[in-house]
């Protein structure tokens, strides 16, 4: 599980996240929320370890990100001991990213032969059943540049998937394509969703693909969680004002 404690971050003047704490339990499906500018995203790369809080703690089953203990004290991580931790995230981002100059299925391979030291049979024959789950068995043989974007989204899943995360960070990831589209991606998504025990937390501002696929909603406001609440509460009775306004602006 995930715990957030404390955690605090600026840019310059601007408070990004301020004494945030929560957590997040094994196989929850999150879906942060707010206006932009609140913080969302920059929690998905704490976890990913791409941005460094300031000041508190995050921890993935109770091993600690950029700490690690000694003793009753807590001293700062090695870079080994925070590849480690981080190495249970993955996260698929808006822009997909794929490797242009790979295939398809080398696209999905690569970190599982590389990182992992996975056996490339092994490897192809689990990719190969994700592209299946992603609906995309017919183009291992392609080029990203040869798929449309809704596909290449679906390929960023699958491989995001082959690495075995425990946790999945996925950051605003349909909102780069056309709503028909964008539906492509959310239909595996719920497939994943369904059948896999993955920890997700997503970033999104369309809410129906919030309402669909998470069974919680974290709203962000300067720097703070506001409300937390399952998706029927917090999208047919927000308790907070800021919360009204909000979902007003983005319904
Ligand atoms: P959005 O919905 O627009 O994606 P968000 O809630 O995800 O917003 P973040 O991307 O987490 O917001 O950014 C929070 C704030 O931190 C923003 O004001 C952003 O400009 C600022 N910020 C993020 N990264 C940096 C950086 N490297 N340097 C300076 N400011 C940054």
């Amino acid at each position: 599980f995930i715990d957030f404690n404390d955690v605090s971050k600026r840019f310059g003047d601007n408070v990004v996240l301020d004494d945030m704490s929560f957590n997040i339990a094994d196989g929850e499906r999150v879906t942060l929320i707010g206006p932009s500018g609140s913080g969302k995203t920059t929690i998905l790369r704490m976890l990913m370890t791409l941005t460094k809080p300031d000041s508190g703690t995050i921890s993935i089953d109770d091993e600690f990100l950029w700490h690690e203990k000694r003793g009753d004290d807590l001293v700062p991580a090695s870079e080994a001991h925070t590849r480690k931790v981080r190495s249970k995230v993955t996260m698929v981002f808006q822009q997909f990213n794929l490797f242009p100059n790979m295939k398809v299925l080398r696209n999905i391979t690569e970190a599982p032969i590389h990182v992992l030291g996975k056996q490339k049979d092994e490897a192809e024959e689990r990719a190969r059943e994700l592209l299946e789950m992603v609906n995309l068995a017919d183009k291992a043989d392609f080029y990203p540049s040869q798929l449309s974007g809704g596909q290449q989204q679906r390929v960023a899943i699958a491989r995001a998937l082959a690495v075995e995360p425990e946790i999945l960070l996925l950051d605003e990831v349909t909102s780069a394509l056309d709503p028909e589209i964008a539906a492509e991606v959310l239909d595996v998504l719920r497939d994943v969703a369904k059948t896999s025990d993955v920890t997700m937390l997503l970033v999104t501002h369309a809410m129906r693909f919030a309402r669909d696929v998470s069974n919680r909603v974290l709203m962000f406001n300067e720097g703070k969680i506001i409300e937390d609440a399952a998706p029927e509460q917090m999208f047919n009775e927000p308790q907070q004002e800021r919360t009204k306004a909000f979902l007003r602006s983005v319904l």
